[in-house]
């Protein structure tokens, strides 16, 4: 049996428990999605969203992508922010990133080529001047990967979107949080972002 072919077989498992659940729990589900929170987050393997965050069916808009990023000038995510912020009506916008990313490694040292090149050099740009924040860095890594997180909120900040949103009054709170693939534990990187004023840390140049 492939890997895929497993998948299959253990959707058996999640049918059973899927008919099990009380009927107003299937009936919401059926009704229409109302999740409360967008979330960002990296393609690798080894950070499922729901799986981290113990979240079920429904309460979470997801976007998954090489580094998670959030350019102003990729349509797929736009279009989600776009549906997760006007449509959805999201009250939180999580960009999560995590350690041992092999997008910010390959960021890093820009072997990227081909298809990759152009989407590694984006996350590289978002960056900016990495020796200034390295300098003295015990995990490299981890450090470039939590600059990540801080500029892609910090774009997201900066999209017609979100500042529409907070112009209107509404509660849109952006959130950096970081992922540690060895105790599993997730944190919140620096206070919400509730309006257009970035804190201090977080006015890296936005691209
Ligand atoms: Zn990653």
């Amino acid at each position: 049996m492939t890997g895929a072919e497993k998948l299959l077989h253990r959707n058996q498992g999640w049918v059973r428990r899927m008919l099990s659940v009380s009927p107003s729990v299937r009936a919401d589900i059926l009704g229409g999605q109302h999740p409360a929170v967008f979330w960002i987050g990296c393609s690798d393997s080894r950070v499922p969203p729901e799986l981290i965050a113990g979240a079920e069916p429904g309460e979470l808009f997801v976007l998954r992508n090489i580094g998670n990023a959030a350019p102003p000038e990729d349509p797929s995510a736009m279009a989600a922010l776009s549906y997760a912020v006007e449509t959805l009506g999201v009250s939180d916008i999580v960009v999560c990133g995590h350690s041992d990313c092999g997008a910010i490694k390959a960021a890093l040292s820009l072997p990227a080529a081909g298809p990759m090149e152009t989407w590694i050099a984006g996350l590289r740009a978002g960056l900016g001047d990495v020796s200034a924040f390295l300098e003295g860095a015990s995990d490299p890594v981890r450090a470039a990967a939590e600059r990540n997180v801080r500029t892609q909120v910090s774009r997201l900040a900066a999209t017609p979107s979100v500042r529409a949103r907070w112009a209107a009054g509404a509660v849109l709170r952006l959130r950096g949080w970081f992922y540690d693939l060895v105790d599993g534990r997730l944190i919140e990187l620096f206070p919400p972002l509730t309006a257009p004023t970035l804190p201090q840390g977080l006015a890296v140049t936005v691209t």
